[in-house]
């Protein structure tokens, strides 16, 4: 068999489906769109690692590729983990089902499908996706940052083209990064508060959370008529904010500063530490319209600090394809850990 013709599969697992698709050795994608097929997570580690199986068998039924010339799986699922992804022993939002807690959802899929599997979290694996898009084969050369605001704020480091994990496997949890507060905070708006514990970090401003639980209470109180205040459901409101802002409303625009700014800040932080070729923003505060993404785009750019030097020759770019991200991503990383495993911390 030539070396262009095994492929690997990536699975992308979300709360309610599977993504997947096919990347050639030669690093080409057989899959164009999306495939979609129920994650079924909810009904716990048995029956999802099913639905898993059940998306390889389709997106390789749908490209006509053999399953002897697949040669590897790449995973990824949301969060927390571990690197070699163990559901986290707490559980998790999107495995709340009592037996996925430490559940080792990589070597569930691998025993079932009898191929080595390499794991992601979503985040990484989009961050990864990202990062070869742009450099493609100049990928190895180059470092990257990804911030992707969602119902969290999930992030990724790229180093010399690959995803660092961390001792365990908790690198690249941007969203946590305790920023600073001074001169981002409104007078009298209280100290924005995160799941995770955290006071002050980049999720508790930029993510549809920080908006529920602290930017939207707030700015209420500023603008007392405004007819988001009339909506008793506070996530439904969250959601709505977009909207709003899109049609520059005053309330909506002041929670978007305060999230360019949060997520400008968290970048500024990663300048002085990794000190990445580009940064990438992705998920719904971009995923809008034209005008409003990059009104976005400009005052995140304004809020990172970045020194002339660096400022030369760093770019703010978006993570394409966002939808696909996950599935590209999670099979590039498994593609690299056919090419070189040894370099793969945790390759099998
Ligand atoms: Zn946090």
């Amino acid at each position: 068999m030539e070396t262009s013709e095994w492929v690997v599969v990536g699975i992308d697992n979300g709360g309610t489906s599977n993504n997947a698709t096919v990347l050639a050795a030669s690093g080409r994608f057989l899959v164009d769109r999306l495939v979609e097929l129920p994650s079924r997570v909810t009904e716990g580690p048995e029956v999802a690692i099913e639905a898993m199986a059940g998306a390889f068998e389709t997106v390789l039924d749908l490209t006509g590729i053999e399953l002897k010339t697949v040669r590897g799986v790449g995973l990824d699922t949301p969060g927390p983990a571990s690197a070699d992804g163990v559901i986290s022993s707490k559980g998790a939002t999107n495995f709340a089902q009592p037996a996925w807690r430490g559940f080792d959802v990589r070597g569930g899929l691998e025993a079932r499908l009898g191929l080595p599997v390499v794991y992601n979290n979503d985040a990484n694996a989009a961050a990864l996706y990202a990062h070869h898009v742009r450099f493609r084969d100049k990928a190895a050369g180059h470092s990257s940052v990804s911030a992707i605001v969602g119902t969290g704020l999930g992030g990724g480091v790229v180093e010399s083209g690959r995803v660092v994990r961390g001792a365990a496997g908790m690198a690249g949890e941007l969203g946590h990064v305790q920023i600073p507060m001074h001169g981002l905070l409104a007078e009298g708006q209280p100290l924005p508060t995160c799941n995770c514990g955290f006071v002050g970090d980049a999720e508790s401003v930029a993510s549809l959370t920080g908006i529920e639980r602290n930017l939207l209470p707030y700015w209420l109180t500023r603008f007392e008529d405004h007819e988001l205040g009339r909506i008793a459901d506070r996530r439904q409101a969250a959601k709505l904010v977009r909207g709003y802002g899109e049609r520059e409303d005053p309330l909506a625009l002041a929670i978007f500063e305060q999230q360019a700014m949060a997520i400008g800040r968290l970048f500024t932080i990663a300048a002085n530490f990794t000190d990445p070729d580009t940064y990438f923003l992705g998920g719904g505060v971009v995923e809008t319209t034209p005008r409003f993404r990059q009104w976005f785009l400009a005052r995140v750019r304004e809020h990172t600090a970045l020194r002339e030097e660096q400022a030369r020759v760093a770019t703010l770019a978006l993570v394409p394809d966002l939808d696909m991200a996950g599935a590209r991503g999670a099979a590039i990383a498994a593609l690299e850990a056919r090419q070189a495993p040894v370099r793969a911390r945790t390759s099998r």
